[in-house]
Parts: C-alpha cells; structure tokens; sequence
C-alpha cells in the first residue's frame, strides 16, 4: 500500500515525497530516516515488558512502562518525559554558543506547573501570554528578569500584575519586557506605568511586536507574521512609537520583537524577519533609541509524521549571523519545540465497530482532551502500546474516534493499526505541546490526568478531574 498523505505516510517507510525530502536534509544523511514514532521521539522507545508473549513489546517513557502507568491513573492520560524536555532546551541552548541570548519557553504550549519548574530549574526564561501564565511564574518563584510578556489583548489588570511582578518594592522588580502589541496598548502601559512610578515603582522595559510581513507556519490558523494577520504593528507605526516614547520617564525601550507563525520548518522565513528586524534596530540607532534586545518569537517546527524539522545548529547558526554584529541580545520563544516531543496521550479502546466497511475505534480520549486534529488538520501518529511483530502483517486502515456527540471529534483518520480490541491501549504522539493546554470539558467531559515521567519514577502532576471540580464556580 502507498499512502502519501498526511496522516498515513508515517508508516509508508521507504515510499514517496517523505524520502524524496529526507535525503535533501543534512541530519538524515547521518540518521536513517525511519516511519516509526518511537524512533524519532526521544525518551520513548518499545521494550520487553515481560509476563505477556514473549515476542510482545509495550512502549515505555523512559524507563517506566505505559501499561503501568494506565493500571495506576487511568486513562486519558498526558505522559511528559522529563530527560527529552531537557534535552530540548538544552540542545538549543547550546547551539547559540557564545552568542549573548536567553530562551524564554512559551508557557502557553504546557504549562502544568511541574513542566514549568522543570524549565525553570534549567534556568530558562519564559514568555507568557496572560495574567494566569504570569500568576503561575509567580507560584514558583520565577524572577521577573526572566520574563517576557507577549499577546494582542493585554487587560488593564494584567499589565499592573506584570509591572508589580513580583512585588512592588523590590528595585530589580517587574519583568524583563513588555512586548507592546499596539498604540492603544501603548497608552494603557504608559498611564498604568505612571501610576506605578508614583507608588515607587520603576520604569517598565518595553519593546514593540512588528509584524515582519513574511509568511511562516503551516496550518494558516498557526501563521502570525503576515501584514493580514491580527499581531504586530508594521513598521511606520512602530518607529513613530519608538521614536515619539524615546525620552519618555515612563517606559524604557529596550528590545524589537517579531512571531511569525508555528511549526516553522525552515530558516529562510526566520532570516528574513530577523534581517528586516535587523535593519530596524539600525534605524533606531542612528536615531537615538538603542536596544538591546531582538526578539524573535517562537514558531520551531517538530516531527510529527514526515516532516524534517530544523536542526538547532543550523537555525542558531543562521540566526548568530545577523545578531552577532548589532550586538544585542537574542531572545527566542519556542513551545512546541521543547514540550512537543516530549509528550504523549494514552487512551483505551472502548468499541470497536464497522460502519459499511469503514472501521471506527471509538477511544476514551476525545476532542476535548487533544483537540489539534480538528482544530488544525493536524496529524498525530497512533501506535498501540503492546506492540507483537505477529499482527503487524494484519493491518488495516481505522479511524479514531472519541466519545463526544461531534463529527469533528476524530483523533486520527485511515491510520493503519493491526486488529483492536475494546481495552487495548494506544498511544497518541507528539501530544506535549498544545495537548493537554487546549483541553475542555465539554459534553462534561473530566479533564485528563497529566504524568511526569523521571526515569525509572514518576510523578502525577495532575489529578483527574472529579465530577465535583466540574461544578466548581457553578452557582446553583
Ligand atoms: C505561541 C507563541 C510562541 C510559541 O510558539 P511555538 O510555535 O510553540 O514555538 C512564542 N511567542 C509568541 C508571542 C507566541 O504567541
């Protein structure tokens, strides 16, 4: 069988456009490009679980077994990975070298508090989206020096809560940079900052979101950083804001920012936001503003099924290319990048039914618990997690399928999977990022469990949902 499209050619090893496009790309040259998930997500690989047949293989998170972890929480479940997380900060940490930058992890791709802690302890910056983010960073102690503050709808009250981050009379307090999305927001930081400074406050540290007018990402729900797209300011705007705030006793510019989409999977639209980026922090240098910081948002793609995502050597190269000699520090925002891989979803079969030949595997995670398929067309692998070599030969084309009362409530659709029965595990790859964080509880569905997984422990970082903490704010 060959199968080219999205949600099938992952397991089409040796067959179409994705080999065709591997041996273009430098890391596949060193690294055989395999179809199968547990190859090329880190911290998860299939391994003898002993007791069932002898030939069978379960799938483990480092070194602790799925099924086990399913008997003690149930499922759905979120499984995170600590090593691989690490190991993706670490990876591009490392790969910007010598050059002066900071990662400030997007909190909105995971953010349990757990997965934040890791990050933190990796001494990683954040960039958060809202008060709640915010508040989050605060529970665990992460220092305002280490946070950046993104989004196009910033409140009144959730710019106080950043400027008095994380208390009003430390001198070193507020956060590192307010990403300025508009004039309006502009008026609403300075008067909110002139409040501040009379209660003995300082300056707030701003720099302006300009929109680069590239066309980045995949899905165009994921696309950011067109003139079309509701983010940034253009140019004009900025510089006249810029330059009219430049002597101003009320914010102190310090940084440009730009985000131009997500699940980005070359340079070449990185290098030209930062080069037109570049040639702006120029101009205001010859005009009085100098900056420090050049922020170029988030956006790193991953692999979820065929795709030959950027290899931080080579994005960090392009990018050290055209910082280095402004000399200002670069700061990124990956999610995706750092959480993405390092997650899963484990699911049950509840039914197995055919419907004029077309088989249905109706699952007990829903589109309430990962709702990326519906929501971006996006395509996750599905593997069971007790794997026997004996039924690979038996595969067949199935759709999964959630319980909610929704046609869009698919998780995948034609995936290849040999014959389920109810109470069979699966597994859902490349869940960590965007997964658990979009979860709902509609048709009064119980959020899932989230576990972290630490080599041979691991830790539950999220309870079930109980039917009480489904009523919790109703008033009856
Ligand atoms: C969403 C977002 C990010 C993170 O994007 P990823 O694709 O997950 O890396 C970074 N910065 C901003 C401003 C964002 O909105």
């Amino acid at each position: 069988m060959v199968h080219h499209d999205r949600s099938r050619s992952f397991r089409s090893t040796a067959l179409g456009c994705c080999v065709t496009r591997a041996t273009k790309s430098s890391r596949s040259r060193r690294q055989s490009r395999t179809s199968d998930p547990a190859d090329y997500t880190p911290s998860f690989a299939y391994s003898p679980s002993g007791g069932r047949s002898p030939v069978a293989q379960s799938l483990h998170c480092e070194g602790v077994d799925l099924v086990r972890l399913a008997g003690v929480s149930g499922t759905p479940t979120y499984i995170y990975s600590r090593a691989a997380i690490e190991s993706a900060y670490r990876r591009l940490d490392r790969a910007f070298g010598s050059l002066p930058h900071a990662i400030c992890y997007a909190v909105k791709a995971s953010s349990n508090l757990s997965i934040l802690r890791v990050m933190a302890r990796l001494e990683s910056s954040f960039d958060v989206v809202s008060g709640g983010e915010l508040d989050r960073l605060r529970r665990i102690g992460v220092p305002g020096r280490h946070i950046v503050f993104s989004g196009v709808g910033k409140t009144r009250e959730e710019i106080r809560e950043a400027l008095r981050y994380p208390g009003l009379h430390r001198p070193r307090g507020g956060i590192r940079l307010f990403n300025v999305e508009s004039a309006a927001e502009l008026d609403l930081l300075l008067s909110e900052a002139g409040r501040h400074i009379l209660a003995g406050g300082r300056r707030p540290f701003g720099a302006i979101r300009v929109n680069p007018d590239v066309l980045a990402g995949g899905h165009p729900h994921i696309s950011t950083g067109h003139h079309h797209h509701k983010f940034g300011v253009d140019w004009a705007e900025a510089r006249r804001l810029y330059l009219k705030h430049a002597d101003s006793s009320l914010i102190s510019w310090r940084g440009i920012t730009a985000h131009i989409g997500s699940q980005i999977l070359t340079v070449t639209p990185y290098r030209q936001a930062l080069w037109r980026l570049a040639s702006y922090v120029r101009d205001l240098a010859r005009n009085g503003v100098n900056v420090d910081f050049i922020d170029i948002g988030g956006g790193l793609g991953i692999r979820y099924t065929n795709e030959s995502p950027v290899v931080p050597a080579k994005f960090a190269r392009a990018l050290t290319e055209i910082v280095r000699p402004l000399g200002c520090r670069l700061l990124i925002e990956p999610g995706r990048s750092i959480v993405g891989a390092a997650g899963v979803l484990l699911t049950r079969v509840l039914y197995v039914k055919e419907n004029r030949g077309k088989t249905f595997v109706i699952v007990d995670a829903a589109m309430n618990d990962l709702i990326r398929p519906v929501l971006y067309n996006a395509a996750h692998p599905i593997t069971p997690v007790v794997r026997n070599p004996e039924h690979a030969a038996r595969r067949k084309l199935v759709d999964i399928v959630g319980p909610v009362c929704e046609t869009g409530d698919f998780l995948a659709r034609d995936v290849p999977l040999p014959p389920l029965s109810a109470g069979d595990l699966l597994v859902i790859w490349a869940a960590g990022a965007y997964g658990f964080v979009q979860s709902s509880n509609y048709n009064s569905r119980r959020r899932p469990a989230e576990i972290l997984v630490e080599g041979k422990d691991f830790r539950v970082v999220r309870r079930r949902q109980t039917y009480e903490d489904l009523l919790q704010g109703e008033l009856d």
